[in-house]
């Protein structure tokens, strides 16, 4: 079978794979919002919720850059809607390495954004270099504008953030790992021994064909595909949970293929 064409990374167990409560969930786990000077100003909680949906989104994870300052407002967008939000962080460690750091709820999110506030560098966005980041609610109105610069190293090593996100209850993912900066293989060049993750995040370019033979590595390991969105357009649903419900424990049965959940990863076409 060509690569390409490999659809679950993580065959569910015949035992459960006919379990009635288990339903698909389209998801993209890895969204900006105006909150990342990056983004796009469309990024905004009602359009990116629109948008999620439309092209058939359930599940969606808000991660901007070192902050989860906007992620309450996503999930009340969200809410009696459809799509389940669940807040994240993007952290940049030590390492310039990109992490992913999903919770179930708000406020682990905002203690783990505390821990990483008090250890980024005192320095000042630059908006006429960088653009804006705004804190806004769950309507899109403008809350404030957040003054430090987010989009830098905090001085958190991967290894620590990875075991202090995993007591917050949270799921850390190594973000975009096929890419040649800001991630795991590019500035660490292998997983640590003994990380505690139990998947990778990938680029929505990522092509298995090419993808494993310049990265080995990535053979070993369950492989999300996130749109990393900075605009609505780059709102992705090609990975898909078979889950019972869209909470970190499911999702995480799902990397492990565990009682019948999975995932399954539509790759691009050549
Ligand atoms: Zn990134
Ligand atoms: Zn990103």
């Amino acid at each position: 079978m060509a690569p390409d064409t490999v659809p679950f990374v993580n065959p569910p167990s015949p035992s459960n794979a006919d379990d009635p409560r288990i339903g698909s969930f389209p998801a993209d786990l890895h969204v900006h919002t105006v909150l990342s000077a990056c983004a796009e100003v469309e990024m905004i909680p009602p359009l990116i919720v629109s948008q999620a949906l439309s092209v058939g989104l359930r599940l969606l994870a808000v991660t901007d850059h070192n902050t989860g300052e906007n992620a309450a407002a996503m999930v009340e967008a969200a809410r009696n809607t459809g799509l389940h939000v669940l807040p994240g962080m993007e952290l940049q460690t030590r390492e310039e390495v990109h992490l992913l750091c999903l919770f179930d709820e708000v406020f682990p999110l905002e203690a783990w954004q505390e821990e990483v506030f008090r250890r980024l560098p005192p320095l000042a966005n630059r908006e006429d270099l960088f653009g804006p980041q705004w804190v806004v609610d769950a309507t899109g109105e403008w809350i404030r504008t957040e003054e430090r610069l987010l989009a830098v190293s905090a001085d958190i090593s991967l290894e620590e953030a990875v075991v202090r996100v995993r007591r917050l209850g949270g799921l850390p993912v190594p973000a975009h790992v096929d890419r040649p900066s800001f991630s795991l293989f590019a500035n660490l060049g292998l997983v640590p021994p003994g990380l505690a993750i139990s998947a990778l995040e990938v680029s929505r370019n990522f092509r298995p064909a090419e993808g494993f033979i310049r990265r080995p590595q990535l053979r070993n390991w369950p492989l999300l595909a996130s749109g990393d969105a900075h605009r609505l357009e780059d709102l992705r649903a090609v990975t898909r949970f078979r889950i019972v419900s869209p909470c970190l424990r499911e999702i995480e049965m799902a990397l492990r293929g565990q009682e019948g959940r999975c995932f399954e990863v539509d790759w691009p076409a050549r």
